[in-house]
Order: C-alpha cells, then sequence, then structure tokens
C-alpha cells in the first residue's frame, strides 16, 4: 500500500495487490459517489452519503495502513470495569498495556479512589522466557497487603494469551490466600478486532465472580425485604458525573438505583445487584449482553434508555415510570419533564441564537453517533457528518433513520483520512474524543469532547444545558477569528 502523507494533496491511493483485503471482490460496493474522498481503495466502501437505504461496511477489521483509531479487547475490558472505585485493576502485561489506558475514563467517584492508580506486572524478557505465573502470584499477594481492596481484576493481555500464564488458576489460588476476590479477565488484546468483545468479557467477568456471589441467606433476606421501585443502571460510567445528574432525577420520580455498573460503583453493591426490579440500559453497545444475562439468570427485564438530549432523557423517565405503572410516579414524572424543561428551553435561547445553522461533524461511539443528532437538531445546528470507530450495521441503520439526506457516514476512520474529511467538509464543529481533539485544533475548527475526557457532565436535562453552553463557548470563541483553519491555506 503507498500512501501519501502530504496532507494538502488531493490523494490518491492503491492498494498494493498483496496488501489488499482479499475478500474485496466478492463484496458488493454499495454506490459512493467518487468525490467523498480519494483514500484506499478498500476503504471505500466504508463511506457513504444517505441516501434511501444506504449504510456504510462495517464490523470488519481494520486495514493494514489505514491507521485505526480503534482500541483493543483489553482496553475494552478495562473501561467497562475500571470504574469500579474500591478494587484494584491489576494488568498482567508489559508497563506499555497499563499506561496507555490509566485513567482512560474520566470516570468519577464519591469516595473510594483506589482504581485510579494503576497497577501492572510489568512483564520482562525474563518473565515471556521462563513464564509470568510467579510473578503475578507475588504481585497479588502483594497489592492485598498493601492495599487491601474489595476485589483485584486481572487483566490478561496479548503477551500473557501467547506465552499461555494460566490466569485463572493463579487467581483461584491467590483468593485461597488472601481471601480477597481475585477476578480473571481473559482480555488478550488480539482476541478481535472490535473492542466489543472486551465488553462482553468484562460482563462475563461480573457474572461468573462478582453478580449474586453472596451466600443465599443474604439473598433471601434482601429479598424479602420492601424493594419497590429499585433499578440498576448499566452501562452508565460516571463520566464528569453523569451519573449523579441521572440519579438526582430519578430520585425525583421515587426510584432507587440498587447499584449502578459501573459507575461510582462498590465491589459489595455490584455484588447484589441482582436485588433490582429493572435494568435500564443506558450504554447499549457494552451493557445489553449483561442486562440479557441477567434477565435469564434473576428475571430482572431490561429496557434501553438514553439520558443524553432533551426527548431522550424524557422518554427514558417516562420509559421506566410506565413500566412501574404507577399513576402517582407517572404524574411526577410528567411534572418534572414540565417543569425541567421549560426552564432548560429558556436557558439554551441564548445559545441557540448563535448555533443555529451551524454545521457539525461527529465521531463518537457507536450509540452516541444517532443519539446526539437529535441534540445537534434542539441547538439548531446540522449534522453534516458522522460515524463511529466500532459501530455495528444496527448502528449504522439508527444512524441512517436519524440524519437527512445528503449526511456524510463513515466506519472507522483513520486520523489522516478524518484530517481529509474535515478539511473537505468544513464544519463549524467536531465532536469527539481525545483521540481528534488536536487533529480538529490544528485544523482550525472547534471541539468539543463527548467521551471519556471531558470534565463537564451532559446527562440529563441540566447536562444539556452544559452541553449547549460547551458547545457554544468552543464555536463561538473569538480565538477562531485568530487562527488561520488549514482549509483556507
Ligand atoms: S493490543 Fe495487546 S499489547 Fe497492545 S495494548 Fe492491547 S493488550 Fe496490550
Amino acid at each position: 500500500m503507498v500512501l501519501n502523507m502530504d496532507s494538502n494533496a488531493d490523494v490518491e491511493v492503491e492498494d498494493r495487490k498483496s496488501g489488499s483485503n482479499s475478500a474485496d471482490s466478492e463484496i458488493i460496493m454499495p454506490e459512493i459517489p467518487e468525490s467523498i474522498l480519494k483514500t484506499l481503495k478498500s476503504r471505500k466502501r466504508h463511506m457513504c452519503i444517505k441516501s434511501q437505504d444506504s449504510i456504510p461496511s462495517c464490523n470488519e477489521s481494520s486495514i493494514p495502513g489505514a491507521v485505526t483509531q480503534r482500541s483493543c479487547v483489553y482496553g475494552g475490558a478495562r473501561v467497562v470495569l475500571m470504574p469500579i472505585t474500591d478494587a484494584i485493576h491489576l494488568v498482567h502485561g508489559p508497563v506499555g498495556c497499563a499506561s496507555c489506558t490509566w485513567d482512560i475514563r474520566g470516570s468519577r467517584t464519591s469516595g473510594d479512589d483506589l482504581y485510579k492508580t494503576g497497577f501492572s506486572t510489568d512483564l520482562k524478557e525474563k518473565d515471556i522466557v521462563f513464564g509470568g505465573e510467579n510473578k503475578l502470584f507475588e504481585t497479588i499477594i502483594e497489592l492485598n497487603k498493601l492495599y487491601n481492596p474489595a476485589a483485584i481484576f486481572v487483566y490478561s493481555t496479548c503477551v500473557v494469551g501467547l506465552i499461555g500464564d494460566d490466569l485463572k488458576s493463579v487467581c483461584k489460588k491467590a483468593q485461597e490466600i488472601t481471601k480477597c476476590r481475585v477476578v480473571p479477565v481473559q482480555s488478550e488484546g488480539f482476541r478481535s478486532f472490535n473492542k466489543s468483545l472486551g465488553h462482553r468479557i468484562a460482563c462475563d467477568a461480573l457474572l461468573d465472580y462478582v453478580i449474586g456471589t453472596d451466600s443465599e441467606n443474604d439473598q433471601n433476606q434482601i429479598k424479602n425485604e420492601n424493594s419497590r421501585y429499585k433499578i440498576n443502571i448499566i452501562g452508565e460510567f460516571n463520566v464528569a458525573g453523569d451519573l449523579w445528574a441521572i440519579k438526582s432525577l430519578f430520585e425525583r420520580i421515587g426510584v432507587e438505583i440498587n447499584c449502578s455498573v459501573t459507575g461510582d460503583s462498590r465491589v459489595a453493591q455490584i455484588v447484589k445487584a441482582y436485588n433490582a426490579d429493572l435494568n435500564v440500559v443506558q450504554c447499549q453497545k457494552s451493557s445489553n449482553y449483561l442486562a440479557h444475562e441477567m434477565e435469564k439468570s434473576y428475571g430482572i427485564p431490561s429496557i434501553k434508555v438514553n439520558f443524553f438530549g432533551i426527548e431522550e432523557t424524557s422518554e427514558s423517565l417516562r420509559a421506566v415510570a410506565e413500566f412501574f405503572a404507577d399513576e402517582k410516579m407517572m404524574k411526577k414524572t410528567e411534572e418534572l419533564i414540565g417543569g425541567d424543561v421549560k426552564v432548560l428551553r429558556s436557558k439554551i435561547m441564548g445559545y441557540r441564537k448563535r448555533l443555529e445553522g451551524k454545521r457539525v461533524a461527529v465521531y463518537v461511539g457507536g450509540n452516541k453517533a444517532w443519539s446526539l443528532i437529535r441534540s445537534f437538531e434542539e441547538l439548531g445546528m446540522n449534522v453534516i457528518m458522522t460515524g463511529t470507530q466500532n459501530g455495528l450495521p444496527e448502528d449504522y441503520q439508527r444512524i441512517q433513520d436519524a440524519v437527512k439526506d445528503g449526511t456524510l457516514v463513515v466506519d472507522d476512520a483513520g486520523s489522516m483520512e478524518l484530517a481529509r474529511l474535515l478539511k473537505k467538509y468544513k464544519p463549524d464543529l467536531v465532536v469527539s474524543g481525545a483521540k481528534e481533539k488536536y487533529m480538529a485544533l490544528k485544523i482550525g475548527i472547534p471541539f468539543c469532547d463527548f467521551n471519556h475526557d471531558r470534565i463537564t457532565s451532559f446527562a440529563g436535562f441540566q447536562g444539556f444545558i452544559n452541553f449547549a453552553r460547551e458547545v457554544d463557548r468552543s464555536v463561538s470563541s473569538p480565538v477562531w477569528n485568530l487562527v488561520p483553519k488549514a482549509f483556507e491555506e
């Protein structure tokens, strides 16, 4: 494959025969106008302009040389479990795996902060040759003595999978000696091109080693307690305090949060996750599987919710109230929505005036890519480009349903591709994560972080006001009058 690295060039890129995807010849290419972007030949079917039925090819291995922005399976597992605040998260592998995901989420805590410390077995050449099991065992024993944690989650990385360390038996032996819960997470990075497998492995670790592991006596006692209107929030990671915003809405309608998986959670709370009447699933990408398995094991039904945006927050609260079919709760919910939305609309009016008609490029996780579109419409803005790193066909179908004709939809774009798309489409705002932040700023396009690194809560009604303020601060900042835009050079 040959890449022209000149970012200003109208790039023509050809796959070498030996490096191109041999499956290309069998794939029926969706209709993509030549004019979207010149890129690797085998990448073209991953982009499309919304028309009647088109969605981009997705959920496939990234093409070598395309410089994907994706994370690995271990990263996927780590982001799901890391917000458990009173646990040690021990990465069994070379130190790089631990450092590149340390504090990867801006998950906030209301108490314990052990999860903020990074731990690694720091495997070296000698360990790779002779095996890393002894080092892992000794590390667990030492960490337990030093920190007395509620649990130790042990993550397997690529090299551990290759040398064949028996993670499960080391964890079992260490647990017998320490009496601390030691949870193996078989998350070798190479196990899939899609980090979603890591989410699933993390959910399996919770199902097999944490949820419902208390004694039968404890479980019976809890079930006999008055447990009206208890829910678990699944797939909510308390980035910038989002969980707390959602929690306060539920408290106002008389619904109690039994546990959150996993934002601002403690191990003991997750053990008792079986004690809920309903699972509400916020991040459907990481947590549908867990909800499904909990329904099979504990009979807890689930509903999908979304607390980003005015309509989504309102509909999610209504769905929970309707599930409990309690007249009083439904009335309270309508009063809450009516009052809060009225205040919200008056507060965002000023922002909306400045943002009306501005064009947005969104490149975020699967379900955010479609749920954010409506939020921008609320601000009078137009989404002209959207995409995800690991979207599934159902995510792209929802994007297809939500965006207007003519919107560009792109799957698994590399950084160079994204930079070229931004220069070509010239949006007024890019909404994405840390990896895309400086690329957008260097091109001269305002940026809003909607990923793990943001420091402002965007959930619920107050969150939407914060979101509108953040977007307005980025787009309307006078600094952009002084910064030359790369596409105007
Ligand atoms: S791909 Fe493998 S080596 Fe790289 S961070 Fe993931 S687990 Fe570590």
